[in-house]
Parts: structure tokens; sequence; C-alpha cells
């Protein structure tokens, strides 16, 4: 068809002038409707959150077995770098590293600074890149909202730091931060988020796929296709370390309606994917049993406690553990267990199946009448944060330790041995803090550790 020129030039500002009227209706309209969101408070700088993400990443690349194949690290660091492209990292600038662990639990973590683990089982669940992205764009989006160490200033806070917050108005703080910083990396308090924290790298990580071209709904599904297929039953490791929020699925949808709705050439999967998805899955098994060879410490079923015992003694107090049993850590975070009885979980965390592990927690006041209910609810509180599965199976009773008055709590968790454990919790005020005592053995296998538990603490004498 001729069409003639007058015509064509008609045509022409027709569309100009739609689009300008596009450009002036819809984009401004799009852009400030979408959820905004921002870092939250935090006592430490980002270069602080990028040295100890370092720390922690070289630490879990000794300690996880690695893919070691060049080609799907290749494609994870192409991938990550795209979402990173769209994502809004508040003005910092981060050192970005993405890494394939041979592990087939699902899940996938970041640490503070920019360091990305994406587990096997993550790949093998997605069905297509865009589910794949989802999951990398939620854990960036933790990096960018600086959630880690915002959880850690919170935590700091809470445990009355007013030391700490001294020593930030006059400066030079850092290497007594760092050092808070590695013990909250070995609580693992970097990387369980709070639900709040979880909404929000959902949000943002929403915004990302979108503004990457892919399916803003992908990320949604995956978490959804992994609780369906479960059930709530075993929930994937994901879940432990990402709490599932309140109306998850609907706040993803909310906020893709305010970034306009799906866009109709939504990207869902690439060649490469699924070229990738095929590798990973003929990557060789290595068996959570296995795990712990990488990192030297792998939990396998111990021999029975020595009726002998050796003896530990402390800045406030003296114990006994059985003498085939070994200490670990020190004053401030101790255990004694078995050989097999500690080990990593998948996502690096320090796990103890077998033994018993001592820690002081402060107090704000520990003269007040109600400070070891106080006290002791406010552990268990913080146990629960960081063990979602955890319940109460026998409330706190009055007990005493080395004739102190003492509460004595049953809990059951998951256990990184597999199944249910049972840790049984005594805790007593001291002048340092609140001294708690935690006693742990799978579930089935307690009966065989009660009375070396009872032993060991019966043996417990403070100065
Ligand atoms: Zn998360």
């Amino acid at each position: 068809m001729l069409i003639s020129t007058r015509v064509r030039a008609w045509i022409a500002r027709r569309a100009i002038t739609a689009f300008i009227a596009t450009m002036l209706f819809c984009v401004p309209t799009a852009f400030a409707q979408r959820t905004q969101l921002k870092p939250g408070w935090n006592l430490f700088s980002v270069q602080q959150d990028i040295a100890v993400g370092k720390e922690n990443a070289s630490q879990a690349m000794r300690q996880l077995p690695l893919c070691n194949a060049p080609k799907i690290d290749a494609y994870l660091s192409q991938l990550g770098m795209k979402l990173v492209a769209h994502l809004d990292t508040h003005g910092a600038t981060y050192p970005w590293e993405f890494h394939c662990v041979n592990d087939r639990a699902i899940n996938a973590f970041a640490l503070p600074g920019g360091y990305v683990f994406v587990n096997r089982g993550a790949i093998e669940a997605a069905d297509n890149e865009a589910q794949l992205a989802g999951v990398m764009a939620h854990e960036i989006s933790h990096v960018a909202l600086r959630h880690g160490t915002n959880q850690a200033s919170k935590a700091e806070f809470g445990q009355g730091a007013i030391g700490l917050l001294g020593a930030l108005s006059g400066g030079g703080v850092s290497g007594a931060l760092l050092t808070q910083l590695g013990s909250f990396a070995a609580g693992g308090v970097l990387l369980r988020y709070s639900r709040t924290a979880e909404t929000q790298a959902d949000i943002s990580g929403t915004q990302v796929l979108y503004d990457s071209g892919y399916d803003p709904r992908a990320m949604a599904q995956f978490f959804e296709k992994l609780q369906a297929e479960t059930k709530g039953k075993n929930p994937p490791e994901f879940f432990s370390d990402h709490p599932n929020p309140d109306h998850r699925l609907e706040r993803v949808d909310q906020e893709i309606d305010k970034l306009g709705g799906t866009p109709p050439n939504a990207k869902k999967d690439t060649q490469e994917f699924e070229a990738v998805k095929r590798e990973v899955m003929n990557l060789p098994v290595i068996k959570k049993a296995t795990l712990g060879a990488a990192g030297n410490s792998g939990i396998s079923k111990p021999a029975p406690p020595s009726t002998n015992y050796s003896s530990y003694e402390a800045g406030g107090f003296t114990m006994k553990y059985p003498d085939n049993w070994k200490k670990y850590g020190d004053q401030d975070n101790l255990a004694f267990a078995p050989d097999g009885g500690v080990g990593n979980d998948s996502s690096g965390h320090g796990a103890l199946a077998y033994g018993i592990s001592v820690g002081t927690q402060k107090l704000q006041d520990s003269n007040a009448a109600n400070a070891l209910d106080a006290a002791t609810q406010q552990l268990i509180d913080g146990l629960k944060r960081s063990n979602p599965n955890m319940k109460i199976t026998r409330q706190s009773a009055r007990v005493r330790l080395n004739n102190l008055p003492a509460l004595s709590t049953y809990l059951s968790t998951d256990s990184p041995a597999g199944g249910q454990e049972t840790d049984w919790i005594i805790t007593v005020v001291r002048p340092e803090g609140l001294v708690y005592f935690v006693c742990t053995a799978p579930e089935v296998e307690y009966s065989n550790y009660d009375k070396t538990f009872g032993n060991i603490l019966d043996s417990v004498r403070f100065k």
C-alpha cells in the first residue's frame, strides 16, 4: 500500500505524541509506585560488611564441597552480574562473587559484602533460568539491604553494647566491631534473616527480576513450589535461613502490580540454563555424611560417652566432661563433644549434634527479681529465631545447679544428624550474665546421654 508523504508525517507525529504521552503518563507513575527500600540501621560500615564477608567466604570455600566446575561457576557469575546491574546498592560497590556448592540441599546464601553461594540442589530444583535468577535476585537483595550486619547491629544493641556505642563516637572502632562480627558469623546471625528482611528481599528481588527482563513471578513460584513439594514436612534448608514471611506470594503479586504487571515478553528460560542444569545433574554426588570430611569434622554416630571424666576450668566455674570428648571453642563459646558430634551444616554454620555447649548472655540487670526467668525467655526466643522449627517440649521448671536457683527447659528441633534432636537447657544467673548449658543429642539416642548430661551438670562448681 502506498502512503502519501503527508500521511506518513502525520503517522510519525502521532506516534511521537503517543510516545511522549506514554512517557509522561506511565513511566513516572510506574517508578513512583514501586516500593522504595533502603538498608536499615547499622553499626557497621560497608567496608566491614565486605571484610567479614570475605573472611567467611574463604572459610566457607575451605569447608564446603564446591562444584569445581568452571563452566557452572562462570554461568552463575554471568547470571549474577546481569542481576546486579539492576540492583540498587544504595551507592555501595561490592566485590561480587558467585560460587556453586556441591550440596543437593535446596539452598543458597549470601554473605555480607556480596559473596553468594548457590547449592547445586537449588539449580536442580529450578524449572527454568527465571526461577534460579529469582533465588539469586533474592540473595543479592539481602546483600544490598545489608540485612546480615543490620541483624548483628540489633543483636549487639540488644546486649546493651554501651561500650561499643561509646567507641563508635570516639572512632577507631573497626577492629573491635570486626571481632564482634566474627562471633556473629560463627553463630550464624549474619545468615538467618528476620521475616521483615525476607519480605524486603522478596520485594527487591522481584524488582530486580522485572528490571532484568525476567518473569517477575519466577522467584515466588520457586518458593511456592518448594513449599508444596515438602508440604511443611522437612522444609528445605532455604527456609531455615530465610523464614517464610506471612503472605509471601500475595506481597510479591502486589509488587508486580505496582511494576505494571508481568510483561508479555518476560524471559523464562535459556538454553544455557538447561545445559548448565544437565551438567549440574552429572556432578558427582557428595553425601551429607562426608560433608565433614571437607570441613574436617563431620557428624557420625559417636562412641558411647566414657564414664571417666576430665576437668575444665573457666573464669567463673569448673566442670567435668567425659574423657573421650573434646573441648571446642573458648570461654565465650564453649562446647564439649565426642568425635563425630560436631560438623557444619550445608550453609557452613557450625552444628553440634551430640554434646554440651556452654555460653553466657549479658544481662541488663542481674539483680532484678525476675532476671532468671526473663533472660531464659530471651535466650529461648533467640534460639527459636535461628531454629524456626524449634519447639518447647517441657516448660521451664525450677531446679538447682551447684545449689543456685536455675531453670530447666527441654526443647526439640531438627538435628544436624537428621531427624529430631532433644535440647536440655539449664540456665543460671551469675554476675557475668545468664550462664546456659545446652545438652544436645538426637531424640532417638537421647536416653543414652541423659545420665552423662546429668553427671556433667552435677559437676559444675561456680567460683
Ligand atoms: Zn532471604
